[in-house]
């Protein structure tokens, strides 16, 4: 039985821009050409969201010169629908099916691909320990026990389902091998936990991450889903600190970590 206590994340996906077409659209339009009017520079992801919000009064050239303060005055003034236009996308490993419950009920701009449970077979598959048990919470050795005994069975349950359906299931029943393997599969894993390990390929936009991590990284929510949007607001801090450099992250008493936005739900 393998036991997880470490997630994984890849940054896979990030917006880029044409700048031969910019520069094309704003000839036509008879504005200001690059960089006149585009006050990014080379950060693509703003340069998305300023082309995008310059749309709107066609203010290319005009109005803030500083791409940091025009950032922040659509984020203090609420204009939310602009960052829709960028979007970043993470491989996740090594984290239980109980995270990714809790994350796939972000539907608002997230796109989610994750590892089946019907297609893919369990029998190797690994469990993640929650962070209770390894970050520092005291004594848990006597729940550790308990926990580990439940995964070693739901793991031999599995493999004993999975054995005896096998046999039981008449190959004339399907259309094809693999209907029948996953008939087998889908039934076997009703037995396994919420902490089975999963893996997950989410994409969200600007405005949808940030309302993650608002609601994930409150001191409100499970630590193991906290942990998985702190570390990704750390990546995208780095990656567009723009967007995300208003959020602050603190240590509460526990040991755990939270974060809280300047600018609430945009
Ligand atoms: C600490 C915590 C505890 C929770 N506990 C529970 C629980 O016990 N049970 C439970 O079922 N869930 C629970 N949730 C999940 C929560 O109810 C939300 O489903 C989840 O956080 C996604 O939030 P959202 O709907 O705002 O996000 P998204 O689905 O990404 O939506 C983003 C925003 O878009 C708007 N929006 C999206 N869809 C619609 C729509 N159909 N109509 C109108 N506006 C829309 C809303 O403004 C919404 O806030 C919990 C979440 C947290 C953070």
């Amino acid at each position: 039985m393998k036991l997880l206590t470490e997630l994984k994340v890849y940054l896979v996906s990030r917006p880029a821009v044409d700048w031969d077409q910019i520069a094309q659209f704003l000839d036509d339009e008879d504005v200001p050409g690059i960089p006149d009017s585009i006050r990014a520079g080379h950060d693509e992801s703003a340069a998305i969201v300023e082309v995008s919000a310059r749309m709107c009064y066609m203010s290319y050239g005009r109005g803030r010169k500083d791409i940091a303060d025009f950032i922040n005055n659509l984020l203090a003034s609420k204009d939310g629908s602009v960052f829709e236009h960028v979007n970043y996308g993470f491989v996740v490993t090594g984290v239980s099916r109980s995270l990714t419950h809790e994350l796939v009920r972000h539907r608002a701009g997230f796109a989610y691909s994750q590892r089946s449970q019907r297609y893919v077979d369990e029998t190797e598959g690994a469990f993640v320990v929650p962070p209770v048990f390894t970050d520092g919470f005291g004594d848990t050795e006597e729940a550790k026990q308990v926990l580990s005994k439940a995964l070693d069975s739901a793991a031999k349950d599995y493999v004993a389902l999975v054995e005896s359906l096998e046999k039981a299931l008449p190959e004339d029943k399907f259309e094809a091998p693999r209907d029948r393997r996953k008939a087998i599969r889908q039934a076997a894993r009703s037995v396994l936990p919420n902490a089975t390990e999963t893996k997950i390929f989410v994409t969200a936009n600007v405005r949808a991450w940030r309302h993650f991590f608002e609601m994930r990284g409150s001191p409100f929510a499970d630590l193991e889903i906290r942990k998985l949007a702190i570390i990704i607001l750390r990546i995208l801090q780095k990656e567009a600190p723009l967007f995300f450099g208003d959020f602050t992250i603190d240590k509460l008493p526990d040991g755990t970590e939270i974060t809280k936005p300047k600018y609430s739900k945009v």
